[in-house]
C-alpha cells in the first residue's frame, strides 16, 4: 500500500458523508498508477458503487479556446445557486500525446472551484486516452456516491476523446463558435452527429448577426443527420459566458432530454450500453496491462517496434512474434 493511503473504510465512509477531503483522496488513489493500490482502488470503486447513479451526467466538448471552461464555470455557478451539488470531471489526452495539458494548465473555474457546493477535478495524468477515460469514469462514480448530482465532464475536441466521453454522460453538448463557416471549424460531422445539444459559444450582443447566421447554418446542417434512435431533436442554443446568457436555457433542454427519455426509457438503455462499454474498456486495459508485464516484453516490444521501423517486418508480423504460438497464431 503507498504511502499515505487509508483503510478501505475510511474512504467509503468519507465519501457517503460527503466529506470532501476524503473525496479528493479517494480519487488520487483511483488515478494511481501503482500495483500495490489497486485491491485497495477496486475495493473503495465497489463498495460505493451501489451509490452511485444517481446524478445527470452531462460531456462538454469543442475546440480548444471555444470557450469550455468559461462556459462550465456559468452553468455550473448556475446550478449550485439553484442548489445542485455539481462535480467537474475532465479527460484531456494530450497530456498522453505532448506531454502538456491543454485543460489542465490553465487557472480554471476560479469562481465555482471555490463554492461549496462544487468540486472541480482536473484531468488525470499519464496512461492511454483509455486509462485516462476509465479513472475519469471511477471518479464520477465516487462523486455521485459523495452526493453530487450534477456531473460535467470536459473534454478537449481532439483525438477520440469525444466518442470515449459520450460513452460515459447521459447528455452531450458541443460548443461551436458563431462563425460556422470554416469547414464547421475542424470538427468533424461525426462529433455533431453525436451531439444532444449545441451550444452557438460567445454569441455576444455584438456579434447578433453572425450568431443569428450560425444559428440557421447549424440547423441546416443537424436536419441532414437521420433521425435519432431516441427521437430527440438536438437543439441549437446561443450562449455567452462573457455576458453571462443562455445556460438556463441549456440546462431547461438538458431537464427536458431527462424527462424524454426516461418516460422512453431510452435513459436507462443508455446507462446499460455503457456499462457494457465499461466491461469492455476494462478488458482492453486488463489484457495489455498482463502482456506488458510479462518478463522481457519490453525488450521484445522494442524489438518489435525497430523491426517494423527498418521495414524488416510488418506491424501484424511485428506483434505476432509476440505471441506464442496456438492453432489460430501460427
Ligand atoms: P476552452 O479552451 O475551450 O476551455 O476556452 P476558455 O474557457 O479558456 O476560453 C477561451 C477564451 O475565450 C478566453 O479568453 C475567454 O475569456 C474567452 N471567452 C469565454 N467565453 C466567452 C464569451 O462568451 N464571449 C467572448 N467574447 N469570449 C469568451
Amino acid at each position: 500500500m503507498a504511502l499515505g493511503r487509508l483503510p478501505i473504510e475510511a474512504y467509503v465512509r468519507g465519501i457517503l458523508s460527503e466529506d470532501r477531503v476524503i473525496l479528493g483522496r479517494a480519487i488520487t488513489l483511483v488515478e494511481s498508477q501503482l500495483p500495490s493500490d489497486q485491491i485497495l482502488r477496486e475495493e473503495v470503486i465497489s463498495q460505493v458503487l451501489p451509490h452511485s447513479g444517481k446524478s445527470i451526467r452531462v460531456g462538454v466538448t469543442g475546440v480548444p479556446g471555444v470557450g469550455k471552461s468559461s462556459f462550465i464555470e456559468k452553468l455550473g455557478l448556475l446550478l449550485v445557486e439553484q442548489g445542485h451539488r455539481v462535480a467537474v470531471l475532465a479527460i484531456d489526452p494530450s497530456s498522453q500525446l505532448t506531454k502538456g495539458s491543454i485543460l489542465g494548465d490553465k487557472t480554471r473555474m476560479e469562481q465555482l472551484a471555490h463554492h461549496p457546493r462544487a468540486f472541480v477535478r482536473p484531468s488525470p495524468t499519464g496512461g492511454t486516452l483509455g486509462g485516462v477515460a476509465q479513472r475519469t469514469r471511477e471518479t464520477m462514480f465516487l462523486c455521485e456516491a459523495a452526493g453530487f448530482d450534477v456531473i460535467l465532464i470536459e473534454t478537449v475536441g481532439v483525438g477520440q476523446s469525444e466518442t470515449t466521453v459520450r460513452d460515459m454522460v447521459d447528455f452531450f453538448l458541443l460548443l461551436m463558435l458563431p462563425h460556422a463557416g470554416d469547414e464547421l471549424q475542424g470538427i468533424k460531422k461525426g462529433i455533431m452527429e453525436m451531439a444532444d445539444g449545441l451550444v452557438i459559444h460567445k454569441a455576444d450582443p455584438s456579434l447578433a448577426h453572425l450568431v443569428q447566421q450560425a444559428y440557421q447554418d447549424y440547423q441546416n446542417a443537424l436536419h441532414l443527420f437521420p433521425r435519432r434512435e431516441n427521437d430527440w431533436t438536438t437543439p441549437v442554443i446561443p450562449c455567452s459566458s462573457l455576458e453571462n446568457t443562455g445556460h438556463d436555457v441549456v440546462w431547461r433542454a438538458i431537464l427536458a432530454y431527462e424527462q424524454q427519455t426516461k418516460t422512453s426509457g431510452w435513459w436507462k438503455k443508455n446507462r446499460q450500453t455503457q456499462k457494457k462499454i465499461w466491461v469492455h474498456h476494462i478488458l482492453h486495459e486488463f489484457l495489455i496491462q498482463q502482456f506488458l508485464q510479462q518478463p522481457g516484453m519490453s525488450d521484445r516490444l522494442a524489438q518489435a517496434e525497430a523491426d517494423v521501423l527498418a521495414d524488416r517486418l510488418t506491424a501484424p508480423q511485428a506483434i505476432r512474434q509476440l505471441f506464442p504460438p496456438t492453432p489460430t497464431n501460427p
